[in-house]
């Protein structure tokens, strides 16, 4: 006997037809993108020349260290007791270096361990497990790096330029343009506060968590600033903390750089034998949307970007991470799911997935998050096309901790102008 009925074909759920058609453009709220001659917005490349950060031992590599040292009139082994306290004990406190002798001890340790960030302000929230840091550099510059605890990790969210030249409309960093590139000492000096803080017990209700010999696990340069836009810097920092000899000796795959796509700089990080973990801040799959959203999009496009982050993977064997930003009636429609998750397929299976980040909800803002069905919907979408998607954690909402959130206020500048620098 054969059925009448019609075969099954698997449906479904219509995603709303408005959500497909609404098309919000992106545009500056508050304030005015600066731009080019051509009326292009403004991209920063070459740091503004500052007076640069004294020189300090994490700037440096395990010979110059010697060297210095000897400048300084110590003997070259010193440099790797240094090193001991610097990157094993979390300290700069000559009174703690006992081993030392005593006689122009201070003034030695001052030469090769300067101080760098001024704390200025710490904020907390989710009940002390992610913490905010306001940090002042030696010439006034404010920088922000955020410590976040999950189960069985620590991650440091940390910045590698005061400012960004990239221009991002959404992104309150980029809104006053770059002040000037992080030297690797301030890039390394966040993670080693961060781990004298947790050392201290400073990280989270020690009676509900933690455990002796604990440190910041993972790092993600997705704080202020464009990591590949600092390269040399940027790079000097990853080897520092990844040197198990002369360095803080962490696992290079719990290191994540982030770029918006710059091109050069993704093939040059590829061949630098570091695997650390690469991401790329797509937030859209079509030029037309990009071009705006990301405005280095106008140099590399979409296609150029993602040809640049499956090349990382061949070269490194590590998975490529696409973080994307879902924004209300901005980004998020179902076709362009299904257009990134094409783009994606074409060009191979198994080399990535994808991290949707809801954007915080922001009422009366064109910069809002999606719905949650719409979310749904666009994860959906992609894992059914057989890329791994999972929606992220968006940890530090309430502390503006999120990605594209860090930005001095007008009250953190008051703040800072009256914190004296450590000296
Ligand atoms: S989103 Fe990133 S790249 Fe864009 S302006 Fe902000 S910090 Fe710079």
């Amino acid at each position: 006997m054969t059925s009448s009925r019609p075969p099954v074909r698997e449906t479904r759920p219509a995603t709303p037809r408005v959500r497909d058609t609404a098309q919000v453009r992106p545009a500056t709220e508050g304030w005015t993108q600066k731009k080019d001659a051509e009326g292009r917005p403004l991209l920063q490349f070459a740091s503004p020349k500052r007076g640069k950060p004294p020189v300090h031992l994490a700037d440096l590599t395990p010979v110059e260290r010697v060297s210095k040292v000897k400048e300084l009139g110590m003997p070259g082994f010193r440099a790797k007791q240094l090193e001991k306290h610097y990157f094993h004990h979390w300290t700069h406190d000559p009174a703690e270096m006992t081993d030392l002798p005593a006689a122009g001890r201070d003034e030695f340790v001052h030469g090769m361990l300067p101080p760098l960030l001024t704390e200025v302000r710490r904020l907390e929230t989710d009940r002390g497990d992610t913490i905010k840091f306001l940090w002042k550099l030696h010439d006034g510059a404010l920088v922000e790096s955020v410590l976040m605890r999950y189960p069985g990790r620590i991650t440091l969210c940390v910045s590698s330029q005061a400012g960004c030249g990239m221009n991002c409309p959404f992104c309150a960093t980029g809104q006053a343009g770059l002040t000037r590139n992080m030297s690797a000492a301030e890039i390394v000096e966040q993670v080693v506060r961060a781990n004298r803080l947790i050392a201290d017990g400073g990280l989270g209700d020690p009676r509900r968590v933690g455990h002796e010999g604990e440190r910041v696990t993972n790092i993600v340069f997705m704080g202020m600033g464009e990591p590949l836009a600092n390269y040399a810097r940027l790079m000097q920092a990853v080897r520092v903390m990844v040197d198990k000899e002369h360095g803080l000796g962490m696992s290079a795959r719990g290191i994540t750089v982030s770029t918006v796509g710059l091109v050069p700089a993704i093939t040059k990080l590829a061949h630098e034998d570091i695997p650390v973990t690469f991401a790329l801040s797509l937030h859209a799959p079509d030029d037309q949307l990009r071009d705006e959203l990301i405005p280095v999009n106008s140099r590399w496009k979409v296609d150029e970007a993602l040809d640049a982050a499956r090349a990382y993977f061949e070269k490194t064997g590590r998975r490529v991470s696409i973080e994307y930003a879902l924004i209300k009636d901005m980004n998020d429609h179902a076709w362009r799911a299904d257009l990134l998750a094409e783009k994606l397929n074409s060009r191979g299976r198994g080399w990535v997935h994808v991290n949707p980040i809801p954007l915080n909800p922001t009422p009366g803002s064109i910069w809002t998050a999606s719905e949650r069905d719409v979310q749904d919907e666009f994860v959906r979408r992609l894992n059914d096309a057989g890329i791994p998607t999972t929606l992220r954690d968006t940890r530090g909402k309430e502390i503006d901790g999120a990605c594209g959130q860090l930005v001095a206020t007008e009250e953190d500048q008051a703040v800072a102008a009256a914190t004296p620098l450590e000296t």
